[in-house]
């Protein structure tokens, strides 16, 4: 299992670099990116909650099995991942307007595909590989890992808090976000994301936190910089000195 484990682990680390040059190439076409030619599409919420879906139930299944999963760490890392994927999954699709773009069914089967991968690497890292005894809690791994991830979640809830308060119900055209970390960068709730799997790699000290940190990135930064090329592309008064994603650099 430990060999498998490892594999996987960087076979997703290995992807992530196509991944990432294929779309620095090829904007992912979902949201204000949707095109033709990407075959049928889903209604937004439909695909999120498909796309979704095995990052909680899967990864519960998973963890259910581990030798460790009544231990008071696996225990703690269980309630943060599914804080995280429970609001993405079953609370943020309902939050969005009705009115946001459907997503290609392509999109959601390759979503779906990385989340049952991501999920079994993360739930068999905590609940059956790690050796997380309860002194891990007072680590520097975990203490800096744990700011890191609630540090990102809150700013990707605030940002993506901010995205769905610019419409009003019905509409469907895009406005300039602003406020809090808007200031300086265009797309704060990616940020906020990787910072957030940032952490959960250090709080998990394991390859396969890192492996989902990489993919994260490889998937997020293309993303946020599309983001910032559109909106500065379409509105004249985008406000110069914001950066796409990492303040002040990029
Ligand atoms: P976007 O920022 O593209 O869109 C989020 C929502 O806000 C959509 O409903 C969108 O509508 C709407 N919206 C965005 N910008 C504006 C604007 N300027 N004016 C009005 N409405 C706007 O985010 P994504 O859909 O790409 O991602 C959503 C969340 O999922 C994020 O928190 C992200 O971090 C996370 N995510 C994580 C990934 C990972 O690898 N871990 C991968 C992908 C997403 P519309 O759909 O019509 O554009």
């Amino acid at each position: 299992m430990t060999d498998l484990h490892t594999a996987l682990a960087w076979a997703v680390i290995g992807v992530a670099v196509p991944t990432l040059v294929y779309l620095m190439w090829v904007t992912a076409p979902y949201g204000r990116h949707a095109r033709s030619g990407w075959g049928p599409v889903l209604p937004a919420r439909v695909g999120w909650i498909l796309m979704e879906s095995p990052a909680v139930l899967f990864w519960l299944w998973v963890y259910a099995r581990g030798v460790n999963r009544a231990e008071l760490v696996p225990l703690v890392f269980l309630g943060m991942w599914q804080l995280h994927y429970v609001n993405r999954t079953f609370v943020f699709p309902f939050r969005f307007r009705k009115t946001a773009h459907p997503v290609p069914v392509a999109v959601a089967a390759m979503g779906f595909t990385f989340n049952c991968v991501n999920a079994w690497l993360n739930a068999t890292q905590v609940s059956q590989l790690g050796a997380y005894p309860a002194a891990w809690l007072a680590t520097p791994w975990f203490v800096v890992g744990a700011a890191m991830f609630f540090g990102g979640m809150a700013t990707n809830w605030y940002a993506d808090t901010v995205l769905i308060r610019l419409r009003a119900p019905g509409e469907t055209g895009y406005r300039i976000p602003y406020g809090g970390p808007y200031r300086f960068v265009s797309c704060p709730n990616y940020m906020g994301e990787m910072i957030e799997w940032a952490g959960w790699a250090v709080a998990t000290a394991s390859l396969a936190g890192a492996s989902f940190f990489v993919f994260t990135v490889a998937n997020l930064l293309p993303r946020a910089i599309a983001h910032h090329r559109w909106y500065r592309q379409t509105f004249p008064d985008y406000p110069p000195e914001r950066t796409a994603v990492i303040p002040y650099l990029l």
